[in-house]
């Protein structure tokens, strides 16, 4: 760090996006992408697109946003566009977040939150999921806090039933209850559904992981018009401009193609589940993920070392150093064929 840096931040800990290294070609399961690329109409989107760059984007990108509404069956004004999920997240500890207004979430979760949580000096608590990793919804009723879940959770890939939302926001009305559903195409339901019930959700979803956009960086929040005018309130604070020509471009394209991506989604489920089934077949224990991606361990491996071994083999898995799961790896859901070769190659080591 230079001598310049405000001892504020010299003092924070940042997020650490999965590795890319680019001495050699690897099998790439550790960022939850898509393994499919975006559907043939994007190309000719983007194209178009790149002729106007000479042009500022579009800052209330009313075009997607449009189809966004129509997609979601809410209001323009009940929607708004950002530079992938993590933006809004960051938005979100701004907009409603405070000395005195914290938020809670899981210990086991997207590291962002706690990221924010430092950067922004917005107080939280982490409430430990159950021994087996799932998340009681009782743990979260009557807090004096904002709540964030990840709903697929990060890292666990668990749901919780929109009912169990429900509650939540129901014995939190005068907290923000965000619901981060970067994962819940894979199998999950989307709280979007509660909104007209329940003025305290904010859904945040992104287009990096079902859309096939992760490189394209889109993300939005759909919630009721008062919390999207907040939210624009950090918005014009600090970059109008923060989704592109491009990527407002390629995701208008990717709501046109939706048939492509749900097909996507659905071959991604039916490779977890078999994936799933062959690394139990190994002795592994796999949770119940119902995002694109798995967390496993073998009880006669650490985490750290299989993770290792993989990577020697031209695999890259994710391996976390909380605590809780430091013995698991993450397995983000490639092609068939990918995770043939993942489990071809977990066989291997564990002989
Ligand atoms: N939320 C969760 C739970 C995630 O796992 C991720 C991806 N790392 C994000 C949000 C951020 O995704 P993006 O910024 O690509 O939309």
């Amino acid at each position: 760090m230079s001598r310049f840096l405000s001892s504020r931040l010299s003092r924070l800990g940042t997020y650490v996006p999965g590795e890319q290294p680019q001495d050699r070609q690897y099998i790439k399961l550790n960022t939850n992408e898509s393994p499919y690329p975006p559907a043939p109409l994007t190309e000719e989107k983007v194209r178009e697109a790149l002729w106007q760059l000479h042009l500022y984007p579009d800052p209330d990108c009313r075009a997607l946003t449009k189809a966004l509404a129509e997609y979601n069956a809410v209001l323009p004004e009940q929607i708004l566009c950002a530079n992938g999920s993590d933006d809004i997240l960051s938005y979100i500890f701004l907009a409603f977040g405070d000395a005195k207004r914290g938020f809670s979430f899981p210990d086991i979760t997207y590291g962002f939150y706690q990221v924010y949580g430092d950067f922004y000096s917005v107080p939280y608590r982490k409430i430990p999921l159950r021994e087996d990793f799932s998340l009681a919804p009782e743990d979260y009723f009557a807090l004096d806090s904002g709540i964030i879940l990840a709903n697929p959770n990060a890292q666990t890939g668990l749901a919780l039933e929109l009912k169990q939302i429900a509650a939540i926001a129901e014995k939190n009305p005068d907290q923000l209850v965000v619901v981060d559903e970067a994962y819940v195409d894979f199998g999950g339901e989307s709280a979007a559904a509660l909104l007209p019930e329940y003025d305290n959700i904010l859904v945040v979803r992104t287009f990096s992981k079902s859309r096939s956009l992760a490189g394209g960086r889109l993300g939005y929040a759909i919630a009721g018009k008062e919390l999207i005018v907040d939210l624009n309130t950090v918005k014009y604070s600090i970059n109008p401009y923060n989704v592109n020509r491009m990527t407002q471009a390629a995701g208008i394209a990717a709501l046109q193609e939706d048939g492509y991506y749900v097909d996507c989604c659905k071959r991604i489920m039916s490779t977890r589940e078999s994936t799933k089934k062959a690394l139990q077949a190994l002795g592994m224990e796999v949770t119940d993920s119902k995002a694109n991606f798995l967390l496993a361990h073998h009880a006669s491996i650490e985490g750290e070392a299989l993770y290792r071994s993989l990577k020697e083999r031209g695999i890259l898995v994710r391996h976390f150093k909380d605590q809780r799961i430091r013995d698991w790896i993450r397995i983000s859901i490639g092609t068939e064929k990918q995770m043939a070769r993942l489990v071809a190659e977990i066989g291997a080591i564990l002989e």
